[in-house]
């Protein structure tokens, strides 16, 4: 079967594999990595293992901090304000969907929101050409969602912020491609997507933001405690960490980021080709805005959604139904999608148009 789900999504079948064999008994400690004590030599390793993959696979820099905290993407809707707002009373953020708009709306309890650019009114499908945004002086972040993961829309470029810091929602789109993470204060990403099981959260912060919480922030959500602890104030979530730890050391095995963005982009310009070609599917966004990893679509008669879902289940392909909020279809295409579960998906819409259209 293949998985389209937009997270949590499909796995690399060869880390699930790798996960089951060492379940039981991690290279012959008796133990399953479940059981360890996170103080463990063995987990301390498994740890660092993960972090150093990281850094390599994305070209992180001693600049930053590298933190695995739990709670989701979510959870750092109101962590980022809540040590980034520092003496400053706002900030900037770009409003291009429904995960924007969460960020946005949790912001706004701590601090003052400029929203210095919006595709609202667009009905999200463009991003809004950055030299009309209206950014504040005084702004102490300003941050954007590179990837829409429900409406499918996504940046082509890094926004310049000059001196103020960019923060990136890049869970939907962390290790999909080459990205520079020098030109970002703070980057943060949910696990259960291009990295492992849900509830897990990377953040990447530059260390001089470290240091800046206000002194309500709870414990567990400052980034100077969690950063001085190895990410091990508390107990973490061991488990998920060392899944994340598989999947990097299956990425690098596959050539990092730079090989899996030349396959991600024909994965996603094959099914994009695809739509545009066929009459009978549509996506509404901006081509040049079109994300490499969720691809929703349309038929051309809601009333055989149900028909088209049914018969993509009866093909092991999975979880082609579009967010609740948008309707329609969603293929979510994560590093892990094979290209022929793309061609597998490919060939039934064709057929479904052939029959039913
Ligand atoms: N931000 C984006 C771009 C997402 O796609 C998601 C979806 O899961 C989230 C945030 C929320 O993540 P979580 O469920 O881990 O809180």
């Amino acid at each position: 079967a293949y998985n389209f789900c937009a997270g949590p999504a499909t796995l690399p079948e060869s880390v699930l594999q790798q996960a089951r064999d060492e379940m039981l008994d991690w290279r012959g400690t008796g133990m399953s990595v479940m059981e360890m004590s996170h103080r463990s030599d063995e987990f301390v390793e498994i740890a660092e293992t993960a972090e150093n993959d990281l850094r390599e696979l994305a070209g992180i820099s001693d600049d930053y901090a590298v933190l695995f905290m739990q709670g989701g993407a979510s959870s750092q809707f109101s962590t980022i304000p809540l040590n980034l707002l520092g003496n400053k009373t706002s900030a900037d953020y770009v409003n291009t969907g429904i995960w924007s708009k969460k960020a946005i709306a949790e912001a706004s309890r701590y601090g003052t929101v400029n929203v210095a650019a919006s595709s609202e009114a667009d009905g999200f499908t463009t991003i809004p050409d950055q030299s009309r945004w209206e950014t504040s002086a005084d702004a102490a972040y300003l941050h954007y969602t590179p990837n829409e993961t429900i409406g499918g829309l996504e940046f082509d470029f890094v926004p310049d912020t000059g001196s103020v810091p960019l923060v990136a929602d890049l869970s939907s789109t962390m290790l999909s491609r080459p990205l520079d993470v020098s030109k970002f204060g703070l980057i943060y990403a949910g696990a259960q997507k291009n990295i492992g099981p849900s509830g897990l959260v990377v953040v990447i912060i530059r260390k001089d933001l470290l240091g800046k919480a206000r002194k309500e922030t709870p414990t567990m959500m400052n980034y100077q405690v969690i950063a001085d602890n190895d990410s091990m104030y508390n107990t973490p979530a061991t488990y998920s960490w060392y899944l994340a730890g598989l999947v990097f050391k299956w990425l690098k095995a596959r050539g990092g980021v730079q090989a899996m963005g030349e396959i991600n982009l024909r994965k996603a310009k094959k099914l994009y080709d695809f739509i545009d070609d066929n009459d009978f599917y549509a996506n509404p966004i901006d081509p040049r805005f079109r994300s490499w990893m969720n691809v929703p679509f349309t038929l051309g008669n809601d009333a055989l959604n149900g028909d088209f879902l049914k018969g993509a289940d009866a093909r092991g392909l999975l979880n082609l139904k579009g967010h609740r909020s948008v309707g329609g279809m969603r293929a979510s295409i994560y590093n892990a999608m094979p290209e022929a579960g793309v061609d597998a998906l490919i060939a039934y819409m064709a057929e479904f148009a052939k029959e039913r259209g």
